[in-house]
């Protein structure tokens, strides 16, 4: 088969991913249709390459030259579907902007992803991380997505049980490159109350809920997120580096008893450790060394100050790992995508 025009070779990768690494993949294409994405893959399936999906690169840990073919997803698209009464569901194609697409939905007057704004990266990847926060999470609004099944080269609906949605997880980070997800479909709705249960967006939003929108509640996340986040085109990062990890309520009772201020939030059977008091209480907070280090204001966040690579960066985490296992017994997970897999130590 003739090569596609569209593939690249030797692509330099830094502006593909937010640690700003400055690796190059072997061949690179950016696809905006299925029949280019299918295309693309028989590209590679034909030379025995194993491609990596990339959206915007802001949950990714690139530690070598990528010898694989780079697929881009950049399908665009978003419109308006089933609207009935006050519920609507919006369709996005997986290339758009997902921060767009949350204020799109908020000019609309429709809620339940306002809270997810300022969240760098694409609408495809927002359901491999279920990516989350202040209280909220795609899987709260996620309808259905339309994916690409590699394994049987199949278009595939997948329901929001199917994607087995969990903490900052699912079916997709356990699978990944099984299924490129194509569209993402939200049922939002102008009438649920808003989310605010989280301190800063309640000490934030001091007016009675019913003079906020959507779109002012969006607009104070991300007034509180540019207080405290850094920005990668400023300072190089892929957002919390390490997942709050879950501990069972007898491991929480002994934690609390050595450790009384230490902070979590009890679920119905496991309790959430704020990793960052424990990376802080470590001495880790605003470390850096020549190249890369941990944020001051959020210790959750390993940062690249001065061409840093993927291996300084695992190798902080490591450090960081070690010491927080050693001082509580509790081991931390990397939450951005490793790749190649296999460098992320004891992951
Ligand atoms: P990429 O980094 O390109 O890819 C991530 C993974 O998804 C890879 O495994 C990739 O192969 C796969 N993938 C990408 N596109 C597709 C597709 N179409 N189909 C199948 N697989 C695909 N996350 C949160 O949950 N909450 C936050 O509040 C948050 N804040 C952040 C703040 C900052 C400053 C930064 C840098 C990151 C933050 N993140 C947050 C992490 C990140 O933004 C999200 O995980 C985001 O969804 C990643 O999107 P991306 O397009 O950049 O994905
Ligand atoms: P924060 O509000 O200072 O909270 C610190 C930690 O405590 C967070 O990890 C949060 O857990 C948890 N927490 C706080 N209030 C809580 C509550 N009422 N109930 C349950 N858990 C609570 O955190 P932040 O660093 O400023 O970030 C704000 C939000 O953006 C958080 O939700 C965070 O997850 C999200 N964020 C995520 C990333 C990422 O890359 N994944 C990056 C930046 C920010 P949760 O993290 O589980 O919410």
């Amino acid at each position: 088969m003739a090569k596609p025009l569209s593939i690249r070779e030797n692509v330099c990768l830094r502006a593909f991913n937010t640690f700003q690494f400055d690796v190059r993949a072997r061949y690179f294409v950016s696809v905006r249709k299925v029949s280019e994405l299918m295309a693309a893959l028989l590209w590679a399936k034909e030379r025995n390459l194993d491609p990596l999906i990339l959206g915007g690169g802001s949950n990714l840990v690139l530690v070598d030259q990528v010898n694989t073919l780079v697929i881009h997803i950049a399908k665009m698209g978003k419109y308006w579907r089933d609207v009935e009464g006050d519920r609507a569901t919006l369709i996005l194609g997986a290339g758009e902007n997902w921060h767009d697409a949350v204020l799109y939905a908020a000019a609309a007057n429709y809620r339940g992803i306002e809270n997810l704004a300022l969240i760098p990266g694409t609408v495809g990847a927002a359901p491999v991380q279920n990516i989350g926060a202040y209280g909220v999470e795609l899987g709260d609004t996620l309808e259905s997505l339309l994916a690409l099944d590699c394994e049987t080269g199949e278009l595939v609906e997948l329901t929001n049980p199917d994607c087995r949605f969990s903490y900052r997880d699912s079916l997709f980070k356990h699978r990944p490159d099984r299924y490129i997800i194509l569209e993402v479909s939200l049922r939002l709705c102008r009438s649920k109350p808003f989310s605010l249960g989280y301190g800063e967006l309640r000490n934030y939003f001091a007016q009675p809920e019913g003079a906020l929108t959507p779109l002012t509640v969006a607009q104070g996340v991300m007034a509180i997120r540019r207080r405290k986040l850094p920005d990668p085109p400023q300072l190089p990062n892929a957002g919390s580096f390490f997942k709050n990890p879950e501990v069972s309520m007898p491991t929480w009772q002994r934690l609390r008893s050595e450790f009384p201020g230490i902070v979590g939030y009890p679920g119905t059977h496991k309790v959430k450790l704020a990793a960052a008091w424990m990376i802080d209480q470590c001495g880790w907070k605003g470390f850096r060394n020549e190249r890369v280090g941990v944020h001051n204001r959020q210790a959750l966040v390993l940062v690249n100050h001065a061409r840093g690579t993927g291996r300084d960066i695992l190798a902080l985490a490591d450090q960081i790992r070690s010491a927080v296992w050693a001082r509580f017994g509790v081991a931390l997970d990397i939450e951005p995508r490793v790749y190649p897999q296999g460098r992320e130590g004891r992951e």
